[in-house]
């Protein structure tokens, strides 16, 4: 009864590894998953995620019982918390519903499927470009996607004018996919003043927030800073959303650690949107899984942890920072015609190079480098090692 059905294509993402995996060369490089590695390009797990879990084996009192279909309690309020601030007017006024999910994608899954079923409108306006999987989460959870201006591909910064321009014409409502640091993949973030005008823009048609914090903290080393749009928006008393992910400022990937929060205009309002949140989540996987949401919540808990996972983050954003000097560093040296300071200016853990696709693909074939078609590159799978390589794949296809 299989035997018609079609091959499916590679995620654009994913088969980026797919096809570095099938390279035999000893030279080559990974840098198209967006996935932390150390210095020697080895997947890193921190300390302070090892002695969470030592302490979560050692406890004789921890079982293996569901979780509620919201999850773990604590690992909801300290989620929200993180994200919010421990200041938060909203959370002191119990006006946020948050519920763990499968990480980013998960939260925003389900985000995305609430508001289908409970918000009057259904587009939602995502930036150009933006993750690859965003379309296809909204689009699949019955939402109907529209794009924002977002990048300027000739200053390679942001198109800021266009932005306001899309927004400004939106209809009445609708809701607006904003990535809360670290844009993915361009690298590029509005200034705080920017924020500003967004926020002032966005309240005054009445247009939706939709948050996506992939990389609070893995941005600029401090999870206040990376975190100060979505405060920007929540300090006004508005509603909006936000999905949060573990998987890079934890190191968490594959324990699929995430939270959905939706700040309501009232504690009786968050209450209700809860119970319909347990609606959607029920059918769909029934409760989340335990492990990574108690790592989480022992590390947010315990101060001294706490404090251990913020010098942590910050080495890891500190040498995507470091990575991102170097490689200028060697083009410049190389002197690789045209301006590369937006290695350095970016944002994050990926450099939008401005590379095109043949670029790409004569990086791969002649130097084995593999990055997404886009031209994306992930900065945290580099090492002073690669990156010569790199800068000489890089000068001989700008040249070439
Ligand atoms: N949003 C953005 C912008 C991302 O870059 C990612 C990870 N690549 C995610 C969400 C979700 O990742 P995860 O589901 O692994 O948390």
């Amino acid at each position: 009864v299989f035997s018609a059905i079609a091959q499916a294509p590679e995620d654009s993402i994913l088969g980026v590894t797919v096809a570095f995996n099938k390279d035999p060369s000893p030279v080559k490089v990974n840098l198209g998953v967006g996935a932390y590695r150390t210095e020697e390009g080895k997947p890193l797990v921190l300390n302070v995620v090892r002695k969470a879990e030592q302490l979560l084996v050692n406890d004789p009192s921890r079982v293996k019982e569901y979780l509620p279909i919201t999850g773990l309690a604590d690992f909801n309020n300290l989620s929200a918390r993180l994200i919010f601030g421990a200041g938060s007017l909203a959370i002191q006024e119990n006006r946020v519903a948050t519920v763990q999910c499968l990480s980013g994608t998960g939260s925003l899954r389900v985000g995305s499927e609430f508001l289908a079923r409970n918000y009057h409108e259904k587009v939602i306006y995502i930036p150009q470009p933006t993750w690859g999987n965003h379309p296809k989460v909204f689009t699949i959870s019955g939402l109907v996607v529209k794009y924002y201006r977002y990048y300027d591909p000739g200053t390679r910064g942001l198109n800021f004018h266009g932005l306001l321009e899309d927004l400004s014409s939106a209809p009445q409502g609708a809701i607006v996919l904003l990535h809360a640091c670290a844009h993915n993949p361009t690298g590029v973030d509005p200034t705080l003043e920017q924020w500003e005008q967004i926020r002032q823009l966005m309240r005054s048609k009445g247009l939706l927030p939709f948050f996506d914090s992939a990389y609070q903290g893995f941005a600029s080393g401090s999870l206040d800073a990376d975190a100060q749009s979505v405060r920007l928006f929540v300090a006004d008393g508005g509603e909006c959303l936000a999905a949060q992910s573990y998987a890079k400022n934890m190191g968490l990937y594959g324990e699929r650690v995430g939270a959905l929060s939706i700040v309501c205009k009232s504690s009786d309002v968050a209450v209700r949107v809860e119970s319909q949140l347990k609606l959607v989540i029920r059918p769909m996987y029934s409760n989340p899984p335990i492990h990574g949401a108690s790592i989480v919540a022992t590390i947010l808990k315990n101060s001294e942890m706490y404090h251990e996972w913020t010098i942590e983050l910050k080495a890891m954003a500190d040498r995507i920072i470091s990575m991102r000097k170097q490689l200028f560093d060697a083009l410049l040296q190389r002197g690789t015609p045209g301006d590369w300071s937006h290695i350095i200016k970016q944002i994050g853990m990926f450099t939008f190079t401005g590379l095109n696709s043949d670029q790409v693909t004569f990086m791969a074939k002649e130097f084995h480098i593999y990055m997404t078609a886009d031209g994306r590159i992930s900065m945290a799978g580099l090492s002073s090692r690669t990156i010569p390589h790199l800068a000489d794949a890089i000068h001989a296809a700008v040249t070439g």
